[in-house]
């Protein structure tokens, strides 16, 4: 029963596929990349084992916390054991250099073309590997930005100089008091700027980035285009995937393409303009350089 996913990687299907992948980017006047979780985990970027054991011991001790995602939801009973978690979770996910160069070879392949991305992705990885930063919207907020908890105001905050401080002079599970972040305006708790529900701020350059990423939609909606779908789950898929196969239907020149570890699929309506290969996405651009 294991024979089928052992060969899976070597069938012809999957060289010819490649070769598919590599022309279509060759020939492509515009490229859009729609990015979700699958593309860190395969950058390094992992929740869980080895990586979250080595930096959450002690929570996981404590609280018997399964993963990085999980611990992030934690009702834990105090401000400075909010943030010494938190703090930590973006220091090592958001600050420190991401452990495999995936993202650095994605660049690659398309900075000589007209590109965008789009991103579910929280820790901006896209930025710190040289993509044009005018070139992406990140529609689900950053790591690296705090807001109000209420909010009180559409603003956000860089958090870098804080959580590393926060990293630094954390003691058993707890940061000092004085470190614990309020909002400049009401003088509420700060809380991280990521969509969980309605209190998700959408500051001025969110905007921006929307804005930027629709015109260049508009703008190629009949070119050549490649629709580049990586690591996004289907759990989210109103984002980016459901949007990436209508665009591809309504245009005859448009490739979709779905690289992704077990669930790389496309609909039959565009079974004939999609390429989907199921294997680790770090793997498969480094065949593409
Ligand atoms: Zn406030």
């Amino acid at each position: 029963m294991f024979s089928k996913i052992w060969t899976k990687k070597y069938t012809e299907s999957y060289s010819n596929n490649i070769k598919k992948l590599r022309k279509v980017l060759d020939e492509a006047d515009a490229v859009v990349i729609g990015a979700g979780s699958g593309l860190s985990t395969s950058a390094g970027l992992t929740y869980g084992g080895e990586r979250f054991e080595k930096y959450f011991s002690d929570f996981i001790e404590k609280y018997n916390i399964p993963d990085m995602y999980s611990g992030g939801f934690y009702p834990y009973e105090t401000l400075e054991e909010y943030w010494a978690w938190w703090s930590r979770h973006i220091y090592y996910n958001r600050y420190i250099d991401v452990p495999k160069h995936v993202y650095e070879h994605l660049l690659n392949l398309v900075k000589n073309k007209d590109y965008f991305v789009i991103t579910t992705n929280v820790d901006h990885c896209f930025q710190r590997s040289g993509f044009d930063k005018e070139r992406m919207f990140y529609m689900q907020g950053d790591y690296g930005l705090w807001q109000c908890s209420e909010p009180c105001h559409q603003q956000t905050y860089d958090n870098e100089e804080q959580v590393k401080a926060m990293v630094k002079k954390q003691k058993d599970l707890k940061i000092p008091s004085d470190l614990v972040p309020y909002c400049p305006v009401c003088q509420k708790s700060m809380t991280m700027n990521l969509r969980c529900d309605n209190t998700f701020v959408q500051d001025e350059g969110w905007y921006k980035a929307k804005n930027r990423y629709e015109n260049f939609i508009n703008k190629h909606k009949n070119s050549k285009i490649v629709y580049l779908e990586l690591g996004v789950g289907a759990n989210t898929p109103v984002w980016i995937k459901y949007p990436f196969w209508k665009m591809t239907m309504n245009n005859p020149k448009a490739t979709y393409v779905c690289i992704n570890y077990g669930e790389a699929t496309a609909p039959d309506e565009i079974k004939e303009q999609s390429i989907c290969i199921d294997d680790d996405i770090g793997d498969v651009i480094n065949k593409l350089q």
